[in-house]
């Protein structure tokens, strides 16, 4: 026991490098025991992605090392775990397609065993009981800090050591009768029997703590691997107050589950290059704890819109249709009497510029209704300017008997006519353009103006121009 333990501590306090030379030569010559990491939440109603990245990691590291992935749901402040908030995190593990390999284990369940510890624990004298601050309730359980120096062994971080002196002594059971977190969280990990710990570096203070307290049970110490925060740009840790931080809001606006895992996975981890789409088979196969880069990671909304629209590029055809038509029919933009043919060239037109389904409502909503909206800026910049609306006018005119109605006939009389007025062509591309979608911005005009059809553009044209005109 005492050599084993000698030979622990001596692992564990070699400067990296070695550390490396040691992992090397275990998971060469003696793969250490069936990796096992967990995910162990307290529900509050809502998932943060700092906290399902790290169970993304617990759920790779896992099963890259063909190991198993459970799950513990630290449910001991009855308040804040409400059924509801248990299903908001179950389904947001289930969305983003993290499965795990047993029962949830809830912790509420565990109380009576927590509390027979920490009795053993006293009966040990590894514990003393005290009246903290006289409060005559009853008295709390606390944990004797052993009088050495606690070190352990980061993956992430390498050594970490500290003095005896900073660490005091730990309350793990509160005058009323109920355990602590950390207790609690080292005895489920036991028993759990889970090998890894990665959770985020928020945890580091707890962890001198808590591998004190596993050598007082006598319990195996997992390997700990503590996972650098997602911050703001301003490298505080990233809130709501941010943006949007969790689970439930990109589902709801309408991100890939698919998209949001490659992008958590690689906010913070990199496989070796520069790749930045790929699949989650793939990511098992390349995941590994040491690529996690130590420095906090940067949540970069824009990048993360930028993955979605990777996804929804490389989406067949038919299953990128379906998801846009999900989306019109919520926002009550879908008829049924729309022709197929309508639907696909739509779809091709705008395809390139959805990045996440529900641009099909801001860019491309206009396809869909008479009621879209103008976009203020571009209508004083392009229709209510002077002469704007006449030179539109004078182009109705021109549409009016153009037959066909195609892209290379609409080109040609919008051109021709530019130079009859001595104007560059955008002086008519871009007002037709915001008259007929109300948009400053979209896809090729020409194109655009042929699948709204003749009718269509003539009596938006006149319908802006009756509304923006000046003198009416
Ligand atoms: N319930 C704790 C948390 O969510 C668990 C930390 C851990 O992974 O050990 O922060």
């Amino acid at each position: 026991m005492n050599y084993a333990a000698d030979l622990c501590t001596c692992i564990v306090t070699l400067p990296n490098p070695l550390y490396n030379l040691v992992d090397a030569f275990f998971f060469f010559y003696k793969r250490p025991m069936n990796v096992r990491t967990r995910f162990a939440p307290s529900p509050t109603g809502h998932v943060h992605i700092g906290n399902i990245r790290a169970a993304i990691y617990n759920w790779l590291f896992a099963r890259h090392e063909g190991g198993q992935f459970l799950l513990r749901i630290e449910d001991t402040d009855r308040e804040r775990s409400t059924p509801e908030a248990i299903q908001t995190l179950l389904d947001a593990m289930n969305w983003i397609g993290l499965d795990y390999d047993k029962e949830p284990l809830y912790q509420s369940t565990r109380i009576e065993a927590h509390l027979e510890a920490a009795e053993q624990l006293l009966s040990k004298g590894l514990a003393y009981k005290e009246d903290k601050g006289n409060t005559g309730q009853g008295e709390a359980i606390v944990f004797r800090m052993p009088d050495k120096d606690m070190v352990f062994h980061d993956k992430m971080k390498g050594t970490l050591r500290k003095p005896a002196e900073s660490l005091n002594d730990l309350v793990l059971v509160r005058s009323n009768g109920t355990p602590v977190f950390h207790l609690a969280n080292v005895l489920d990990d036991i028993e759990m029997g889970i090998t890894h710990v990665i959770r985020g570096d928020d945890h580091i203070e707890n962890t001198y703590r808590h591998v004190a307290l596993y050598e007082a049970l006598d319990a195996p110490i997992p390997q700990f691997a503590h996972l650098p925060m997602i911050v703001n740009r301003q490298g505080k840790p990233y809130s709501k107050r941010d943006g949007d931080a969790f689970v439930g809001d990109f589902r709801e606006k309408g991100y890939l589950p698919e998209a949001l895992f490659n992008y958590l996975t690689l906010l913070g981890w990199s496989p070796g290059d520069d790749r930045e789409k790929i699949s989650r088979d793939e990511t098992i196969s390349l995941f590994d704890i040491k690529r996690v880069k130590s420095a906090p990671a940067q949540m970069d909304l824009d990048k993360l819109y930028w993955m979605n629209g990777a996804y929804l590029q490389a989406m067949p055809n038919d299953q990128f249709k379906q998801g846009c038509i999900a989306v019109l029919k919520k926002q009550g933009l879908w008829t049924e009497t729309l022709s197929e043919d309508y639907i696909d060239r739509v779809f091709d037109l705008m395809r390139e510029r959805i990045k996440c389904f529900p641009d099909i409502v801001s860019l491309a909503g206009f396809f869909f209704t008479e009621e879209y909206d103008y976009d203020e800026k571009a209508v004083n910049k392009r229709i209510k300017k002077e002469g704007a609306l006449d030179r539109l006018l004078k182009l109705k005119d021109q549409f009016v008997d153009l037959a066909p109605f195609d892209v290379e006939t609409i080109e040609s009389v919008l051109r021709g006519l530019a130079e009859d007025m001595g104007i560059s062509p955008g002086g008519l591309i871009h007002p037709v353009r915001v008259a007929t979608s109300g948009l400053p911005m979209g896809p090729s005009l020409f194109e655009m103006l042929e699948v709204l059809g003749k009718d269509r553009v003539i009596e938006r044209i006149d319908r802006t121009s009756a509304r923006f005109n000046p003198n009416r």
